[in-house]
């Protein structure tokens, strides 16, 4: 696989990462999106909460665990080199789209008029024998496929944000699905694992206070190439050319 253009762009791109949770965008795809800044893209998260659900006790304040992981997030991106990061105002495990999220997102789709979107694929309800996709993740994909097509390219859909916010009509070139178990992409990413892992430590909410074990943990994801029998580390998408 060419390292230079595996995704056959000729020009830098706007990507916009549109996931449920903080911390997504790292563990479905960070080592993409470290490879596409690195590359010169321009990179824009929006999450639709802000994870305030993601305890395990029944004291936690979901409000400051909000404030927490909403910095949390952004020390993320900007390990990663991430231009920008929104939340919306969505709770934590009360994802269901609607035709009220569906405007939410078409009004940053056209804000930030991204040629690349990624989400997370709704298909995925269990992505192996031993887990069940979280519910957010599903919702989430299919609220954010919806309103790329047709809603977000089409002035029928939400004029009030056009004649009221001045937010012209806004098509994306293509619909990366990270997150799933239907890939039509695999990609070797190996190069890009470390930025990714870095960038994960900054959850510090979510992933314990063992780093080592949890590094350890994050190296079982690697597998190896069937070809040199070297340790590979791949992210893998379901790509869709809108053209
Ligand atoms: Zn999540």
């Amino acid at each position: 696989m060419s390292e230079t253009n595996i995704e056959n762009w000729q020009e830098k791109q706007k990507i916009l990462v549109f996931l449920a949770h903080p911390d997504d965008p790292e563990f479905f795809c960070g080592a993409m999106i470290a490879r596409w800044v690195s590359l010169g893209h321009e990179l824009h998260y929006c999450l639709l909460t802000q994870g305030q659900k993601g305890a395990q006790s029944i004291d936690t304040d979901p409000e400051r665990l909000a404030v927490l992981r909403r910095g949390e997030q952004r020390n993320a991106a900007d390990v990663l080199g991430v231009k920008s990061v929104s939340f919306l105002n969505y709770v934590d495990g009360e994802v269901y789209p609607s035709d009220e999220m569906r405007r939410e997102i078409v009004r940053v789709i056209r804000e930030i008029r991204p040629t690349i979107l990624v989400t997370s694929d709704p298909r995925n309800l269990f992505p192996s024998d031993r887990r069940i996709n979280h519910p957010d993740h599903r919702a989430a994909g299919q609220a954010v496929v919806d309103a790329a097509f047709p809603a977000a390219g089409n002035p029928c859909f939400y004029p009030e944000l056009i004649r009221e916010e001045d937010l012209a009509p806004h098509s994306v070139k293509e619909v990366w699905l990270s997150a799933t178990s239907q890939p039509n992409l695999v990609i070797d990413l190996t190069g890009y694992f470390e930025k990714k892992l870095a960038a994960i430590h900054c959850h510090k909410s979510q992933i314990g206070t063992d780093l080592a074990e949890f590094d350890r943990r994050m190296h079982e994801r690697f597998v190896k190439d069937d070809l040199t029998g070297e340790e590979k580390f791949y992210e893998q998408f379901f790509r869709i050319i809108l053209g």
